[in-house]
């Protein structure tokens, strides 16, 4: 999923920045590293700055435009240091990471950042669908480069790990014929052991489902109780 998050830096001038960009995105689990017509391309100073990060280093793709970096992509986010004047749709950096998430299952999604000397031009935040700015203090709010791609790249992962939380303790619920076929079981062996009688049933039955359907059993707990019924199915057999 990760490695459908872009990271474009466009017209880079320095070339540590580059690596660093690609340490800190190295250290959130993002990959793709686009370079719109850097000013210089990567060099040793860049391999210096990424550290570990070498492979997103060397695995950066290099374009001539920023159309051509973003072209395939569904949802592109332009980042800048000013929340400018000329509306455009703004987000929050957490809610920047959550969309990015939500929509990259879709298509590739892009963060763009801009010239360390003066950001993106306007023809370039015209190109994106919003635009994100760290609320940093109003009387110095430009961070450096690779430090605004790891404060994003940050709330891209915190967003992923939430998202990948909240489907770890989602239980598994078995499907409503799964409950029927444990019903059938449960009834036939209480019939086995003569707990329900079949030719006078009464009401056991009703409730018991109802006891089982207010517990909701997960997946498992079913497996559970079916592997318990047939252990009891076994006993009655031998005996
Ligand atoms: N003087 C430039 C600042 C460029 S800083 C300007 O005013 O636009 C280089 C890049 O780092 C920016 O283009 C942007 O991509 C990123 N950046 C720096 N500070 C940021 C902030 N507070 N919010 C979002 N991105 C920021």
């Amino acid at each position: 999923m990760l490695e459908n998050i872009r990271v474009v830096l466009v017209n880079t001038s320095h070339t540590g920045n580059i690596g660093s960009a690609a340490r800190a995105m190295k250290t959130m689990g993002l990959s793709q590293l686009y370079l719109v017509d850097p000013v210089q391309a990567p060099d040793g100073k860049s391999s210096a700055m990424a550290a570990g990060a070498g492979d997103v280093l060397g695995n950066a793709v290099t374009v001539a435009s920023l159309e051509e970096a973003v072209s395939d992509c569904g949802l592109v986010v332009g980042t800048s240091a000013r929340s400018r004047t000329h509306s455009w749709p703004m987000l929050e950096p957490r809610e920047c990471g959550e969309k990015m998430i939500s929509e990259v299952p879709k298509y590739p999604v892009a963060l763009v950042f801009g010239r360390e000397n003066n950001g993106l031009t306007n023809e370039e935040l015209q190109q994106c669908h919003y635009h994100v700015c760290i609320p940093a203090n109003p009387e110095y709010s430009s961070l450096n480069l690779a430090m605004a791609v790891q404060t994003l790249s940050y709330e891209v992962r915190m967003a992923w790990l939430n998202q990948e939380r909240i489907a770890e303790t989602e239980a598994e619920y078995p499907l409503n014929d799964e409950l029927e076929r444990f019903y059938d079981h449960l009834e036939s062996t209480l019939q086995g052991t003569n707990f329900i009688v079949k030719n006078h049933p009464g009401q056991v039955m009703t409730k018991l489902r109802r006891l089982f359907n207010r517990a909701r059993p997960e997946s498992a707990e079913l497996n559970i109780l079916r592997g318990i019924l047939s252990s009891i199915d076994k006993a009655a057999g031998k005996k």
